[in-house]
């Protein structure tokens, strides 16, 4: 793309959209910006971006010549619509980060698991001897990274399904698809759709790149049809030609790694995380025990299944992140005791069902629903004929309740399988809420 002879309207002022157009300004390019929401912080990059020559999007906004679109724009907005009537070019900064990168990409995407799976494989790397950068949602946006990494190094990017609507030319040389269940279907409106753009970054690879792929997952296991690049599967449940358990221990390509009670992270989900991350690292050459070094050592992501803390003989774990329903049941089939789950936030357009039947396989007892989902939830609750169910509008009254309800030696697990954006400003806010109301029960009690 030649930057220099081309009119760019950036549409959305958050992280990455800054990032595409400082990296465009940086080029030569002629940078137009817009966005529709307003807070103190997008003022602000609005001001930091025309200070370095940007200019303001006003009146027909149609007349650039590519529009780069922010993973929270969704790619049917009337603008970007517009856009593709016209026949121009409309893409992300995601892709044109990953234009111009000189360094290999290791992509991982799937419903749950993207972040953890990066972290591992970042940490196996850096075991290995191999230099990486952890980009894309996890970390710095890949057009920053595009004059840094060096082509010895690694990008190691977590993509999101909203990335994958503006990626057209992305070739990741190992791309991994952990699982695929339902989320986002307010954005997506249907799984087909959803599949569709997450096979999307399989897309454009060939014999020379490698797909990790998980065959246990039905959905993620159609991925291999019509795919032209080499399959590496993993599985917690049978052989597979890559990754894979037996008799309680981690296998990658025949070779031991280590026992799955080993790894410093609970539930089969992290299982399977674990065996995806050893097939992608292994792709760069490292080594079985230094892989084994990384599980045995890590210490997880915050706000994913977190300890907070005892109180009164109950302990609180923190899984803020899981805002789907698929990341709350692993998490609820993780817990080794009697479990309260306080659920619920806003609305992703999930059934729920599932999520209520899945939960009678699992130590979970009762829940406590909150947020502006929650008679949603409770329909759902109770038409799986679940009793033991507790709604409330306010978030510390349900931490509360959730904790009055759990055994001695149980648990309480928040993990609402919903977006926090109702009472939150993120998944971060809401985990940090949760703890903070821990602690002062925790204080309260020993007083
Ligand atoms: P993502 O980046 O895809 O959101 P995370 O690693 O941040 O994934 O984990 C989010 C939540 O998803 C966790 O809190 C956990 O409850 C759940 N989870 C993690 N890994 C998996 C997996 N492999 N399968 C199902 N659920 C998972």
């Amino acid at each position: 793309m030649d930057i220099k002879r081309q009119k760019f309207l950036v549409f959305g002022l958050s992280k990455s959209g800054v990032a595409a157009a400082k990296f465009l300004l940086a080029r030569g390019g002629e940078v137009h910006i817009y966005e529709e929401l307003d807070s103190d912080k997008i003022r602000q990059n609005r001001a930091e971006l025309i200070e370095l020559g940007a200019k303001e999007a006003e009146g027909d906004r149609t007349g650039c010549d590519v529009l780069v679109l922010s993973p929270g724009v969704p790619i049917n907005h009337p603008l970007a619509v517009e856009y593709k009537k016209l026949g121009k070019r409309v893409t992300g900064e995601l892709e044109l980060g990953a234009l111009y990168l000189k360094a290999p990409v290791a992509a991982v995407t799937g419903t749950n698991g993207k972040t953890t799976v990066c972290k591992l494989v970042s940490e196996m790397l850096s075991a290995g001897g191999v230099k990486n950068v952890l980009c894309g949602n996890v970390g710095a946006p890949l057009t920053g990274e595009a004059d840094r990494l060096g082509g010895d190094q690694v990008a190691v990017v977590e993509v999101s399904s909203f990335q994958l609507e503006t990626a057209h030319l992305f070739t990741p040389h190992v791309a991994c698809v952990l699982n695929l269940s339902p989320d986002h279907l307010d954005r997506h409106y249907t799984m087909e759709n959803y599949a569709f753009l997450k096979k999307r970054i399989l897309k454009n690879m060939r014999e020379s790149e490698t797909a990790v792929l998980n065959a246990d997952d039905e959905r993620v296991r159609a991925f291999a049809e019509g795919a032209k690049c080499r399959i590496v599967w993993f599985s917690a449940r049978e052989k597979a030609n890559g990754a894979c358990i037996s008799e309680g221990k981690l296998f990658l390509y025949g070779e031991e790694v280590c026992a799955e009670s080993e790894i410093n992270l609970g539930g089969i989900h992290n299982v399977e995380n674990a065996l995806a991350a050893m097939c992608i690292a292994r792709e760069f050459g490292v080594k079985t025990a230094q892989m084994a070094a990384v599980l045995k050592g890590f210490k997880g992501v915050r706000h994913r299944n977190e300890f907070v803390r005892s109180v009164a003989g109950v302990n609180y774990y923190n899984d803020s992140k899981a805002t789907n329903t698929a990341a709350a049941l692993a998490a609820a089939q993780s817990m080794r005791a009697p479990t309260v789950i306080v659920l619920g936030g806003k609305d992703k357009g999930e059934d729920y069902v599932p999520l209520f039947e899945g939960l009678k396989a699992t130590p979970v007892a009762g829940a406590v629903i909150v947020g502006e989902c929650r008679y949603k939830m409770l329909d759902a609750a109770i038409a799986c004929g679940y009793k033991n169910v507790t709604v409330t509008g306010d978030f510390a009254a349900a931490v509360k309740i959730a904790g009055m309800l759990a055994p001695r030696g149980g648990n309480v697990l928040l993990s609402p399988a919903a977006a926090s954006f109702d009472q939150f400003s993120g998944y971060e806010e809401r985990g940090e809420a949760f703890c903070k109301i821990v602690e002062a029960m925790y204080e309260e009690g020993e007083e």
